[in-house]
């Protein structure tokens, strides 16, 4: 708030000029309750003050609100300038998060981080503890001439602009549609369930991995309802789906691309070479997007080492969650069939379907167990229907050599045989995370 002159009274807090204050009440149309920059609290005459336009942060262009993490990675990807830059609404209610870009010396893709800005118990703002500033524009103007703690100072705003139209005709940020004249199709990375996969590019500088849906492959209409939650799915190891072209056929789902493809194939080309902690790291990776999904009420229903993908930096991201429900096949959806999942599901799933987040554990069991084979498949050459027999007199997959007794426990522990016995997916964090650090 500036102030346009003085006040006068006992429980009056006293105003002084041009200084800011944070209205906490409007005790009537004339005594407004405030808060001043010291914490100060008292009765302020409202025909004192006026609003200050200056804290609506709609008015800055850097600060672009609806968008999330991914989307902000598209928008500074797609700037790739040395610091650029985007405020935006966190995950987190009532926080706000400065996306940044920099170009990481000797690499050829730019670093992007994510600093949330907090707020201390006096209402002042900081990304970098030592710099404080009463309100984020300020905070903003600050870091635009200093890195101060930040990879690279503040240069490009990229944001509300870049946001709104025309840009929005092509990626549009509360729906789900990408026009497809911005996608170019560069070579074929794989084929799948669905169709064939191949790396492209959005808007000539982004690359994506877009898949095509051969026709009678999935039930479309279905998916393309529940694309709009799935891409409000956003956290560091789920594999981002970026959107899809649904006026054409055919379909495309685009979703951001992982330079080493799925992680089974990437393990067994890596036979002998990964470490344990390595192995160990990976199965954080998984655990890390599950949980996010178990927290988000999201249940994956097909997680296996096929369906993570491993990007340039060696980081495994779980894909294709929640894509189970829309395949057209009924070798795949019947259990009897021959490419349901059997060796991942737990008995819940194999006998009645019952999907949960504990049926996923059960799967991240498995997958744990192929990390640390270095891609086996589980039960070797059993047939599905032997694997249901073995599971339900209670055998269970045997320990691989590359995992200690403690590693072993872990993934044992996620083969219960009652849902309700299994960890959640936040306990296998702090369970993993304790047996990285032990060593
Ligand atoms: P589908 O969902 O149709 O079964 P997949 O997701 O299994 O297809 O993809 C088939 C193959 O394409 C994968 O094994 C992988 O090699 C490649 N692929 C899929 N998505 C990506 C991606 N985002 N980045 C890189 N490669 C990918």
């Amino acid at each position: 708030m500036h102030l346009l002159g003085s006040a006068r009274g006992p429980s009056d807090l006293p105003l002084k000029k041009s200084e800011e204050y944070i209205i906490l009440e409007q005790y009537d149309p004339h005594w407004w309750k405030a808060r001043d920059q010291h914490g100060n609290e008292g009765l302020i005459p409202s025909n004192y003050v006026i609003e200050n336009r200056k804290s609506d942060l709609e008015t800055y262009e850097w600060y672009c609100k609806n968008i999330n993490r991914s989307q902000a990675e598209l928008l500074l990807r797609q700037k790739s300038k040395e610091g650029a830059f985007v405020v935006r609404d966190s995950s987190q209610q009532g926080l706000l998060t400065l996306s940044m870009y920099s170009q990481a010396k000797g690499t050829h893709s730019g670093d992007i981080r994510h600093y949330q800005i907090k707020k201390n118990h006096l209402g002042q703002y900081y990304v970098a503890e030592k710099y404080l500033f009463s309100s984020v524009p300020e905070l903003i103007e600050y870091h635009q001439h200093n890195a101060a703690g930040l990879i690279t100072r503040l240069r490009h705003p990229v944001g509300s602009a870049d946001c709104s139209s025309p840009a929005r005709a092509g990626f549009s940020y509360e729906e789900w549609e990408l026009n497809p004249s911005e996608l170019t199709f560069m070579k074929e990375l794989g084929r799948g369930q669905f169709g064939v996969v191949q790396l492209g590019k959005w808007k000539a500088t982004m690359k994506v991995a877009i898949k095509s849906i051969n026709e009678g492959a999935m039930s479309e209409d279905d998916f393309i309802e529940e694309a709009k939650v799935m891409m409000k799915l956003s956290h560091p190891k789920l594999v981002q789906l970026y959107g899809v072209c649904t006026h054409h056929k055919p379909l495309y789902v685009v979703t951001e691309f992982m330079e080493n493809g799925c992680l089974l194939n990437y393990l067994r080309q890596r036979r002998g070479k990964l470490s344990r902690d390595v192995l160990l790291s990976m199965c954080l990776d998984v655990c890390e997007g599950m949980e996010y999904l178990e927290r988000n009420g999201f249940i994956h229903r097909d997680l296996a080492a096929r369906n993570c993908l491993v990007n340039a930096e060696h980081i495994v991201k779980v894909s294709d969650f929640g894509m189970a429900r829309y395949v057209i096949d009924d070798e795949y959806i019947s259990s009897s069939g021959a490419k349901f999942p059997v060796k991942w599901s737990s008995p819940e799933v194999f006998h009645f379907k019952k999907y949960s987040s504990k049926s996923d554990v059960w799967s991240f069991g498995v997958l744990m167990w192929e990390v640390f084979t270095e891609g086996k498949m589980p039960f070797e050459s059993k047939s599905n229907s032997e694997v249901v027999r073995e599971i339900s007199q209670g055998n269970r997959l045997y320990r691989p050599h590359l995992a200690s007794q403690t590693v072993y426990q872990v993934m044992y522990s996620c083969w219960h045989e009652k849902p309700e016995g299994r960890p959640t997916f936040a306990e296998l964090i702090e369970t993993l995370t304790d047996v990285t650090e032990m060593g």
